[in-house]
């Protein structure tokens, strides 16, 4: 797979973009995530003509049309940032970015809960920052994430998913755009779908039925915005559990009595929570090889993301 393209908040890569001169260097995405993916690096206070270091800034007045503003001097920032976003964000439909990592807290690019001011100075934590508002208005599809959430394994495995999934994506079904190319993709990634909603996978296992009765263009588009969907909805114990129980009927008649009792066993496992989700993934994985079953050795469930992110490891 190509390096995934990845936007990012500059002062996370070790950047010292910061108002206080500064960086946010975050070593989980440079050192581990960095070796998947090419990050693009946007600072959007530097990039809009802000010197470094700066006053501090922050929101100010109503929590859903904030102002952007110096802490100190109440210098009013928030045109001069926008004016450089709408060209920015047009600039960054060329690079093909699977999804976006911000800077949490910023009241430029914080995705949720970020600091706004009332007008008698009381803090209030409903704001979005400037940038990170226009990015999701301009990017509706995009994964996006801050790297605070980042830090719970839960969260992390969704967004690493999403973003593994959307290069798939554009790998497998963008270059030629057919509706056989579709059907591979759905074939392949069901089992993934039912993980995280099997309403989703019912409603797209209907939209790929009656493939050849949509324009292609809308097919396409209808397909991705509910399959982003779907990968969005938490995965849950029982849900996972559902998708291994399902997965062993189809060795129903490979198995050995041991190698089921076993099975069984570890499903049971991870349902309780002693072991990790990756404990019965591995050992399917392993009966999948011994029983060369064709289904399942396409089954990106069962290889979402490179073992080395360390993903699905947690009880
Ligand atoms: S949070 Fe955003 S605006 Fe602030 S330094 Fe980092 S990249 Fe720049």
């Amino acid at each position: 797979m190509e390096k995934i393209r990845l936007g990012i908040s500059s002062c996370l890569l070790g950047e010292k973009v910061r108002y206080d001169g500064g960086h946010k260097w975050d070593p989980y995405l440079t050192d581990t995530l960095g070796r998947y993916v090419e990050f693009v690096p946007v600072c959007p206070e530097v990039e809009c003509g802000l010197p470094t270091p700066r006053e501090a800034m922050r929101l100010q007045g109503d929590p859903e049309a904030p102002r952007l503003v110096t802490s100190r001097t109440g210098q009013d920032h928030t045109e001069r940032l926008m004016k450089w976003a709408r060209q920015r964000l047009a600039e960054l439909e060329r690079p093909d970015l699977a999804g976006f990592i911000f800077k949490s807290n910023s009241p430029s690019c914080g995705l949720e809960r970020v600091k706004v001011y009332t007008d008698q100075g009381v803090p209030v934590k409903r704001g979005v920052g400037i940038f990170a508002r226009l990015f999701r208005e301009h990017f509706p599809l995009l994964p996006v994430e801050d790297e605070g959430r980042l830090h719970d394994p839960q969260l992390r495995e969704n967004f690493l998913e999403r973003i593994f999934a959307l290069q798939r994506w554009r790998q497998i079904t963008v270059p030629q755009p057919s509706v056989g190319n579709l059907v591979t993709f759905h074939t392949r990634h069901k089992l993934l779908i039912l993980s995280h909603s099997p309403a989703h996978c019912r409603v797209l296992g209907r939209l790929v039925a009656q493939a050849k009765e949509i324009p292609l263009k809308e097919l396409y588009a209808r397909y991705l915005t509910l399959f982003l969907e779907a990968l969005r909805l938490k995965t849950t114990t029982k849900k996972n559990a559902n998708v291994l129980y399902h997965l062993m009927g189809y060795f129903k008649r490979d198995l050995s009595g041991d190698e089921k009792q076993e099975l069984l066993e570890i499903i049971d496992l991870y349902r309780q929570g002693y072991v990790p989700l990756l404990a019965p993934v591995i050992l399917i994985n392993h009966y999948v090889r011994k029983y060369r079953e064709p289904y399942l050795k396409d089954q990106y469930y069962l290889h979402p993301h490179p073992l080395e992110l360390q993903l699905r490891n947690h009880v």
